[in-house]
């Protein structure tokens, strides 16, 4: 089956000025992937004829489905319109059936047609209207040479209004689409290289159709597996076979599927193992706590935290030895080790959590640089800390020390009777 391929275009000064985020693309990708339709470029051009004149050229010469937004309301910057008219080289008229639909809008709103409003029915001859049943502006669509052209209004709402329901439907129905099968696998603990490595020969098996993607951020990878068919079923029951050979190659790391988040497992590994959850964090300022609060129904599993930033905190609050500062100092495996063992019994929990380091990015020494970071995980039985040699940036360190220390704790509670 030959793969159809959209190109989007928006249009807008505002969107090359870094005024405005082209989340019409984005959100536009995402529902042509979902459809069975690629996107295989994303061009942006300026509120400028010749700009847009050579964006439609160049699509029009390696797409299929050509998605253009912006520059379709009233104003004298407005020229997508005029643009699309002598691109394809047409006369522009007054539709009436536009006319009826904005005099329509208009009324139910309760609101007069200006002269300025009225001109945004005149399409051109050669186009097709696309209704906007959430604004003033028409879309129009154009077909060349069994292509399709469709320009819609920048407002997202009013995009977005027109692609579900006139633009998805039409082009499912005019171009035969494959079926897109998604499963995302989720790990943590490992890196996206290591990764590769471990499941090399297992990537290479994967037939044409099904494709791996890794797609890390801060320590929590997620490998997609897309596999492009004819029916669902058939896809799903494939990729399942290949995830089962997957898994076992990367077990300890892979801690859940689709829209699983990390925080979320441990949440339910706590609840299955009747655990309650204190943590006390330094470096990692409260962020920690914040993912495992994110999760409704929390207050089964996670006590509370303490953010013991100042060394006082960790002696006053948490009952840190002043020895142990003293001779290890604040970023060490003896205090995080210390820091997770007391929340236990000072917020009254089965098992504490702990991070201390150097986030960045000043305050590193010789001895302990800048990404220095300790976590640690206590139960009745022992404590586990792990040291990590993170990066320069502050929030980057702050992220990957959560995940980190999330990881640390699911680790735990799978091994725990
Ligand atoms: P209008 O009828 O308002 O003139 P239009 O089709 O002319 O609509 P623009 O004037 O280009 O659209 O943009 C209107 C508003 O829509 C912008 O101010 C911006 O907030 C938003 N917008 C435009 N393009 C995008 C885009 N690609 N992504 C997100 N928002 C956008």
């Amino acid at each position: 089956m030959n793969q159809i391929v959209a190109e989007i275009i928006t249009i807008g000064d505002e969107i090359l000025f870094g005024q405005t985020l082209d989340t019409n693309a984005h959100w536009m990708s995402g529902e042509l992937q979902k459809s069975g339709l690629k996107t295989g470029w994303r061009t942006t051009v300026g509120d400028n004829d010749t700009q847009i004149t050579a964006a439609l050229s160049v699509a029009e010469s390696r797409a299929d489905v050509i998605l253009i937004t912006g520059g379709l309301g009233p104003t004298k910057d407005d020229l997508t319109k005029e643009t699309l008219a002598r691109y394809f080289d047409s006369e522009i008229e007054m539709n009436q059936r536009a006319l009826a639909e904005l005099e329509d809008f208009m009324l139910r709103r309760g609101r007069k047609l200006n002269e300025s409003t009225r001109k945004q029915a005149e399409l051109p001859v050669k186009s097709e209207i696309v209704s906007n049943f959430k604004g003033t502006a028409a879309g129009m669509l154009f077909r060349k040479d069994g292509k399709v052209f469709v320009a819609m209004p920048g407002i997202p709402h009013e995009m977005k209004g027109m692609m579900t329901t006139t633009v998805l439907p039409l082009v499912k129905r005019e171009f035969q689409l494959p079926v897109i099968y998604h499963k995302i696998v989720r790990t943590a603990g490992i890196g996206e290289s290591w990764l590769a490595e471990k499941i090399v020969d297992w990537e290479n098996s994967l037939p044409d159709h099904i494709r791996l993607a890794y797609l890390p951020t801060f320590g929590d990878i997620k490998m997609r597996i897309t596999a492009y068919g004819n029916s669902k079923n058939d896809l799903q029951e494939e990729v399942a076979g290949y995830v089962q050979r997957l898994v076992p190659q990367i077990r300890e790391f892979v801690y859940g599927y689709d829209d699983d988040s990390l925080a979320e497992v441990v949440g339910r590994l706590l609840i299955e193992k009747g655990q309650k959850l204190a943590i006390a964090e330094s470096c990692s300022g409260g962020y920690v706590s914040h993912a495992i609060t994110s999760i409704p129904g929390c207050s089964a599993y996670f006590n509370g935290s303490v953010v013991a930033y100042q060394n006082e905190i960790k002696v006053d609050v948490l009952g840190i030895k002043q020895e142990t500062l003293n001779e290890f100092g604040a970023v060490s495996e003896e205090t995080v080790s210390e820091m997770a063992n007391n929340v236990r019994s000072v917020l009254n929990a089965d098992m504490g959590l702990a991070t201390s380091g150097i986030a960045g990015p000043t305050g590193g020494t010789t001895d302990k640089p800048v990404g220095l970071i300790y976590i640690a995980c206590a139960t009745d039985e022992n404590t586990i800390c792990k040291k990590l040699q993170l990066v320069q940036d502050r929030y980057v360190n702050i992220r990957l020390t959560t995940v980190a220390a999330l990881n640390l704790l699911r680790r735990r509670l799978i091994e725990k009777d």
